[in-house]
């Protein structure tokens, strides 16, 4: 059981439905892992991405992660029958000699390996991502197939973003959901006063379905002004409100603000989880923990900390990571976790659930094919098989 080849490239994506609005210059890093196990007559191919929202981490992958896959020693990736993957013995191979400390982008890089080799993993065994990790972890018994959900977006439009915004959560409800989440913080706090009272009108639970993300906006003072401002719509939760590491600030708005918040997103390990959860006046029994799978070094980096964070008390349900994608969907449902973020219309054509799948009343199911199931998005498989068409 090997790894014969690795292909990555950084490909650009867009925070809105229309690529031609201004994102940023994002990019991700899409990647696709061959193994020399033959179903129907073809190699098994793994697919995976970076973050969305980010940069992509083409150096680090080409340069340092995929060349310790591909130069292990024959069955040193595989399971104990040598029948499969083990997606952690290969996470640890990946993980030889770093150090602790210095996360950065390197947890992104082994995170879009990771998705991928868990994908291929999966469609070895002949099973959907959900069943094969819950097998994996002994967590069978507890799966549920359907899973809690909710749309994110709502990021500030150059021109009529009001009527665009509105346009948009409007839209996010026909498809199902009742829950929504949108971006403030760089608008000024009057425009984002509009702003959330728009969204909330085409919700049905009005504010307290509704989501905000500061994407980090805030300092001490004005972050404390924005919880003045939100406090009365009695928000779903307030994420993201200041720098990820600004503990301080993030304590100081907790104590005024009775709503919940939500942080741990761009947290990038274990140790910052920890920091959060000591130093960032969270409130178990009612704020919301966000970290995303990939950006923490893939499954096994965040199942150690819905695992330490659980083990001091954290009910699971407080965990509904970042992420926007089927990924994220299948390690909710496999972990017992409160529910997945996903983007409908944002970061195609990697985002977003499979083609034709529903939402009802704010649940949605899982996909059944073997794997991820990035195939049941027709634009993704065509993304992936341009990445495997490619030198
Ligand atoms: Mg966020």
């Amino acid at each position: 059981m090997r790894i014969t080849n690795v292909r990555e490239r950084s490909v650009p994506i867009s925070r809105y439905a229309d690529p031609a609005i201004p994102s940023g210059g994002l990019t991700t890093s899409m990647v696709a892992v061959v193994t020399d196990a033959v179903r129907e007559g073809k190699p098994v191919v793994g697919y995976g991405f970076a973050s969305v929202g980010r940069f992509a981490q083409g150096g680090l992958i080409r340069e340092r992660f995929a060349p310790r896959l591909l130069d292990t020693a024959d069955g040193a990736l595989a399971d104990d029958e040598g029948t499969n993957l083990d997606p952690f013995r290969a996470w640890a191979v990946m993980m030889a000699g770093e150090k602790p400390g210095g996360h950065g982008e390197r947890c992104v890089a082994v995170g879009a390996l990771d998705m991928a080799i868990w994908d291929a993993a999966a469609k070895i065994a002949g099973l959907p991502l959900h069943r094969f990790l819950a097998r994996r972890l002994g967590r069978e018994a507890t799966i549920d197939n359907r899973v809690r959900v909710y749309a994110a977006g709502g990021y500030v439009y150059p021109q009529n973003d009001i009527a665009l915004l509105s346009e948009e959560v409007r839209r996010f409800t026909e498809l199902g959901f009742t829950h929504a989440k949108i971006k403030i913080g760089s608008a000024g706090l009057m425009q984002d006063q509009k702003r959330v009272e728009a969204a909330a009108a085409q919700l049905p639970g009005g504010g307290a379905h509704l989501a905000v993300d500061a994407i980090y906006a805030y300092d001490a003072e004005t972050g404390l002004a924005a919880a003045s401002m939100l406090a009365p719509f009695g928000l779903w939760w307030f994420e993201d409100i200041c720098d990820p590491l600004d503990f301080e600030t993030q304590a100081n708005v907790a104590a005024a603000y009775h709503g919940p918040i939500a942080a741990g997103e761009a947290l990038f390990s274990l140790a910052e989880a920890k920091l959060l959860d000591w130093h960032g006046g969270l409130r178990r029994e009612r704020d919301i923990l966000e970290f995303d799978p990939v950006h923490c070094y893939g499954v096994p980096g965040f199942v150690q900390i819905v695992d330490y964070l659980t083990a001091k008390g954290w009910p699971r349900q407080a965990f509904w990571p970042h992420g926007g994608h089927l990924f994220c969907l299948h390690l909710v449902a496999a972990l017992g976790l409160g529910g997945a973020e996903v983007n409908p219309f944002g970061f195609q054509p990697l985002c977003g659930l499979a083609d034709g799948a529903e939402v009802m009343a704010g649940y949605t199911g899982l996909p059944q094919a073997p794997g991820i199931g990035f195939e049941l998005r027709s634009e993704a498989e065509r993304e992936f098989r341009m990445l495997m068409a490619d030198g």
